[in-house]
């Protein structure tokens, strides 16, 4: 989400006028994108800023901050960081470039944390350089959230939540594609609560008319609230000749008692019945996951829940975090307040990351022998002489090349490539030709 905005933002400031660069002392304009969704990446905002304080000098110097960071405290933000010139939220991107102006003109600091009203709401359309498209592309279809996950703080920083009208979904698909992208992943916190504004289409009838874009390859989607994950959504997978075989559908925890207390309006047993279902029409499916670790009252055997829920499903990866209370949450007014102690949290996220390596690395060995499809993204981050790509079921490819040139050759093309090994959290292979007798 946070990717999506930047990009967002660049291209409003491109429009008036800013070109970016990578070099501080070239830049008039420094901006911090800023997310509060635990208290680390919080803590993260003053050290990023701090690094501006020398720049600051430079006349004419702008350090904005935008984010749900600047959401939340506004001017309190100001205050907190002396050299920053400009705080606002997510609604306001689209009114950045005149906030910067009166920045310079009126000399003043501004703090804006005003919010959109859901009717008022229009979706700022992508509108990229070709340069800045690659062979996987992020495509908004909501903004907001109306849940009420008693952890989170994503509600109150990102306001309401607001469908984007289906056909500007697939004109902004369609757009990218023209301009090279082939794999697109809609992007909402809650994607299965899509509502086609004016129309009663559903998210399982979105997917359907992306599916139709010519020219896509692949399609992809998170996040995914398991309580409004629909048997349609399911068959979607199995139907559709683009949707990938990989679904990240977080479940936070295995017991029931603390699903109740996040507020989640699923039990363990439904969760599972779910993931059972959508395994019985696509086998091979790759399942990933959020885990939270020391929610408030999480005892033992709560905690033995969550590592057999792993054990039960084995997903191919899984997000883990420690749980972090944030401000203006639904658990402080419940008053479901931080009670596992630091050591307890610490302890439990390490069992469940070495439960799940063990697990990730049985779910990957399977692979090895095969081919398999990978849509290539570019060169390898590992070395120069590889391309790196995605499987259908989201796994990271590094492979060496056989008979292609280069990585830059590939790019974009949907290639078989036989997995040789399997490393922590890649698969390693080699090209065998064009995808199509590949799984
Ligand atoms: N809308 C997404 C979640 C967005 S936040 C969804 O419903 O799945 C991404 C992840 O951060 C969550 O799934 C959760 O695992 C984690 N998270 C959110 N709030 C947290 C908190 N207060 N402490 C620890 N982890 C948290
Ligand atoms: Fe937060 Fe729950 Fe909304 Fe996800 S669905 S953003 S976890 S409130």
């Amino acid at each position: 989400m946070n990717d999506y905005d930047v990009a967002r933002l660049t291209e409003v400031l491109r429009g008036d006028g800013y070109e970016r660069t990578e070099n501080p002392d070239e830049a008039d304009l420094v901006l911090i994108n800023t997310c509060s969704v635990r208290e680390k990446a919080e803590a993260k905002v003053a050290s990023a800023a701090g690094r501006y304080r020398e720049w600051k000098h430079k006349p004419g110097a702008v350090l904005a901050i935008g984010g749900c960071v600047a959401q939340q405290e506004g001017a309190k933000l100001l205050k907190r960081i002396p050299h920053a010139d400009l705080t606002f939220g997510p609604d306001q991107i689209k009114n950045v470039p005149s906030l910067l102006q009166r920045v310079r003109a009126e000399r003043q600091r501004i703090a804006t944390t005003a919010v959109i009203d859901v009717e008022d709401y229009t979706f700022l359309d992508a509108d990229p350089q070709p340069s800045d498209v690659k062979v996987s592309a992020l495509v908004t279809i909501q903004k907001g959230c109306d849940n009420h996950c008693a952890f989170c703080i994503v509600p109150a920083t990102r306001g309401r939540e607001v469908s984007r009208p289906a056909d500007e979904v697939v004109a902004e698909v369609q757009r990218f594609v023209a301009l090279g992208a082939r794999e697109v992943t809609l992007i909402g916190q809650n994607v299965n609560s899509y509502h086609a504004i004016g129309t009663d289409d559903d998210f399982a009838e979105l997917l359907a008319r992306v599916d139709g874009v010519a020219g896509l390859e692949r399609l992809r989607f998170t996040t995914s609230h398991p309580k409004d994950f629909t048997p349609q959504v399911a068959r979607a997978f199995r139907d559709l000749r683009t949707l990938g075989s990989w679904l990240h559908l977080p479940v936070q925890s295995g017991s029931s008692r603390t699903l109740k207390r996040m507020v989640r309006g699923y039990t363990r047993e439904e969760y599972l019945e779910k993931v059972e279902y959508v395994r019985q029409l696509v086998p091979d499916i790759s399942l990933t996951t959020d885990i939270i670790v020391g929610y408030p009252g999480e005892s033992a055997e709560d905690f033995a829940e969550t590592l057999s829920l792993l054990e039960r499903v084995e997903f191919d990866s899984i997000y883990s975090f420690e749980y972090s209370e944030r401000p203006e949450t639904p658990a402080l007014k419940l008053k479901l307040y931080d009670d596992v102690s630091a050591e307890i949290k610490a302890e439990r996220l390490q069992e469940v990351q070495r439960l799940q390596r063990g697990i990730t690395a049985r779910r990957f060995s399977r692979y090895v022998g095969q081919e398999v499809e990978v849509l290539v993204e570019g060169e390898s981050r590992a070395s120069r002489t590889q391309a790196c790509g995605r499987t259908r079921g989201n796994h990271m490819v590094n492979f060496h090349l056989g008979a292609a040139k280069s990585p830059a050759e590939l790019a974009g093309q949907l290639v078989g490539v036989t997995i040789e090994a399997a490393r922590t959290n890649t698969l390693v292979g080699r090209w065998v030709g064009r995808a199509g007798a590949a799984a």
